[in-house]
């Protein structure tokens, strides 16, 4: 089979972009994943939350505008589908007047990256607790734009858009070796089938790192995966406060790591993530799936690796995670410094697990944004983390409008869309 761009990964983003591709181009496109089916791993583990971009430095432009501008698109989606849109709004607490500097500074960020001043609001305790009596701060952020959908519902849906444009999705076919040639490349796979591509866009989320060095690329980079488990609250007791909580990083370099308070869009209340430090990028229950994850281990620790595991903010930080993930108290009590009524024996079921693969620099800190590497015939997007389900109808469009830039593809005249391109790239700008 032979194809002009052959698309690894069927998350949100391979999905999303195989759209546009398949809408702006006339070119033979496909998508292949190893799953029985689309959007089996981080585009369905996730937390569901659209969010709003005020926590977002603004010197990320492409992600804090995808962030921005992504909202609509999704909601026209979700509305047409009968897909969830709930709007629960998300308050950001700071527990100290530390935190609420930073919180000062998040109101002039979301300014800065577009949002509009009456979606986001600067509240004192008091008014915090006007609009949730149970949350106690020193004062929070109010986003009254925040929406908790279901991105593994919404990837269905592109990828229906997406086959209506005649792109291929293959699945079951997962990569066992890649031959570069000058002008094409040759993906074999594990069930023995072979694809010829012009081009190759590596989407494969927690493995595309892995997928990168299979090309010679970013050998100097190396992955940590972090596990992120929730617990569901007891439905009445999941009506103690009705928006998302979430709180000011411990560690602004390591956002990620802190507990929140999720209203979800089937009706759940949880807590959590927890962020375990776990072997692979699908390591879902316990430390290890089998053996063959022991040689990914060894394969894949790096001197970068060694350097965070043994960095002092990061080891007190992962010793929480630790008591978190093996102590539900220990995470309630985690939870209770904003929300002191928090009980755990409301907290029994265990909610869908998440894996966040971070990228770890030659330094040993942690990469912050997404990676975008071009090579003669491929792209690999790496690092590509939250709030990626958000983002991922305008930063794929970024992605398409930046192909066409460097001469990989041509975008037509005419097409027919569900979305506005145009508009998407000239607010863009
Ligand atoms: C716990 C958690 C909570 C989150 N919460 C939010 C949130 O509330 N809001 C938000 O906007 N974002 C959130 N995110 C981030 C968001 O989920 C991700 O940014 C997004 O889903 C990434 O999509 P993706 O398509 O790049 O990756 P994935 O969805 O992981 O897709 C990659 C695909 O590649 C396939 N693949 C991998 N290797 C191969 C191979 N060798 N051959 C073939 N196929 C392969 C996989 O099977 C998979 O289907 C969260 C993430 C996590 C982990």
């Amino acid at each position: 089979m032979k194809y002009d761009i052959a698309i690894i990964g069927s998350g949100i983003l391979g999905t999303t972009l195989s759209y546009w591709l398949s809408t702006l181009t006339s070119l033979r496109i496909c998508v292949f994943d190893k799953e029985h089916c689309e959007a089996q791993h981080a585009s369905s583990r996730n937390t569901g939350v659209v969010h709003s971009p005020f926590y977002i430095n603004p010197q990320k432009k492409t992600i804090a505008k995808s962030t921005l501008l992504s909202h609509d698109l999704w909601k026209l989606l979700a509305l047409k589908n009968n897909i969830p849109w709930m709007k629960v709004g998300t308050i950001e607490v700071a527990i100290n007047e530390k935190q609420h500097n930073t919180l000062e500074k998040y109101l002039n960020w979301g300014v800065e990256n577009g949002l509009d001043e009456t979606e986001l609001y600067l509240f004192d305790h008091n008014q915090i607790s006007t609009k949730e009596p149970h949350v106690k701060c020193y004062s929070g952020i109010y986003c009254t734009r925040d929406v908790s959908t279901d991105y593994g519902m919404l990837t269905n849906v592109m990828k229906n858009y997406s086959e209506k444009n005649m792109t291929d999705f293959f699945f079951n076919f997962e990569i066992k070796n890649i031959i570069n040639y000058p002008d094409h490349t040759k993906l074999i796979f594990k069930n023995g089938r072979e694809i010829i591509a012009n081009f190759v866009i590596n989407c494969a989320g927690g493995y595309s790192l892995d997928l990168a060095h299979k090309f010679n690329l970013a050998n100097e980079y190396s992955t940590i995966n972090f596990r992120g488990d929730y617990i569901i609250a007891s439905t009445h007791h999941g009506n103690l406060v009705n928006t998302n909580i979430y709180s000011v990083p411990e560690f602004e370099e390591y956002p990620f790591l802190d507990p929140h308070w999720i209203k979800k869009s089937n009706g759940n209340t949880e807590i959590g993530p927890t962020a375990l430090p776990v072997i692979t990028p699908e390591t879902y229950d316990g430390w290890i799936n089998n053996f063959r994850d022991i040689f990914y281990l060894f394969k894949h620790i790096k001197a970068n690796t060694l350097k965070i595991i043994f960095n002092s903010d990061f080891l007190t930080l992962a010793s929480k995670e630790f008591l978190s993930s093996i102590s539900k108290t220990y995470m309630i009590n985690r939870i209770k410094k904003f929300i002191p009524d928090v009980d755990p024996k409301y907290f029994v079921t265990k909610g869908t697990s998440g894996i966040r693969s971070q990228i770890i620099l030659n330094d040993g800190t942690f990469m912050n944004d997404v990676l975008e590497l071009y090579d003669h015939n491929s792209l690999h997007i790496i690092n590509y983390n939250s709030p990626g389900a958000t983002g991922a109808p305008v930063y794929s469009a970024s992605i398409v409008t930046k192909l066409h830039e460097k001469g990989f593809i041509k975008i037509k005249k005419n097409y027919t869309n569900i979305w506005d391109y145009d508009k998407i790239l000239n607010t863009s700008n």
